[in-house]
């Protein structure tokens, strides 16, 4: 049976999850969030004390993680060696540790390999950095999606502060600077658009703009 891929790539904020999470549900698609997975092997080694400058220990400690996902409710759940860890992913801390520790070749095969088995089993929409260059090279459709780095830092603030979180937003754009240069530049797999990959610039967009774009270019492919 031929299932579909759908695979969607960018820097960080540009509203990758959020976007897949709509075309997902309109499709009836299976949503898989890449970055949920280096975040959950950030946390390991966080609460670890494995430092992210340590390759020989993240080698090591990469034989004793595991991660793999359920769906709850239509919702991924992250789980590290047998526990549920997706409320615990989505702070700036292991945020920038997963950014750090993705630049490892043996953390990213780990993953991509649970992912490319994922895309194998049904219909799915994938975002991360390197799903249409790297993971998924025959996803039926690429996106790399994009906006400045301001109106992602905002975007970023406000998701936070409607969370209560009080944050600085240049420190946020500095941050997401930061992330964008390491994936960018990284030597395994960097972020960057594929050569088949339609370009979206959501800066001045609303979600449902997005959303209905990539609707519509999969519509035509289908
Ligand atoms: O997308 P999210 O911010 O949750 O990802 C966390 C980090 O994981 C990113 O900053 C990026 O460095 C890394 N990542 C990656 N490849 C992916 C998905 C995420 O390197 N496919």
């Amino acid at each position: 049976m031929k299932y579909y891929s759908i695979a969607i790539d960018g820097p960080a904020g540009a509203g990758k999850s959020t976007i897949a999470k709509k075309v997902a549900k309109h499709l009836n698609f299976i949503y898989v969030d890449t970055g949920a997975m280096y975040r959950a092997m950030a946390l390991y080694f966080i609460r670890n004390n494995i430092e992210s400058i340590d390759k020989d220990n993240i080698e090591k400690a990469c034989g004793h993680v595991d991660v793999s996902i359920e769906y709850k409710d239509k919702e991924q759940q992250i789980i590290l060696n047998g526990e549920n860890v997706n409320g615990l992913i989505r702070t700036e801390e292991v945020g920038n540790m997963a950014s750090a520790i993705s630049i490892y070749q043996a953390v990213r095969l780990k993953l991509v390999e649970l992912q490319q088995d994922l895309a194998n089993r049904a219909n799915v929409i994938m975002d991360g950095r390197d799903i249409g260059t790297y993971v998924l090279p025959q996803a039926d459709l690429k996106i790399y999606l994009t906006a400045s780095s301001k109106e992602r830092a905002k975007r970023r603030f406000l998701e936070l502060k409607e969370r209560g979180i009080s944050a600085d937003i240049d420190e946020i754009e500095n941050d997401i600077t930061e992330r964008d240069i390491r994936d960018m530049n990284r030597e395994f797999a960097p972020l960057k658009q594929a050569d088949d990959a339609v370009l979206v610039d959501s800066s001045y967009m609303t979600i449902e703009e997005v959303a209905d774009t990539i609707i519509k270019l999969f519509e035509k492919i289908r």
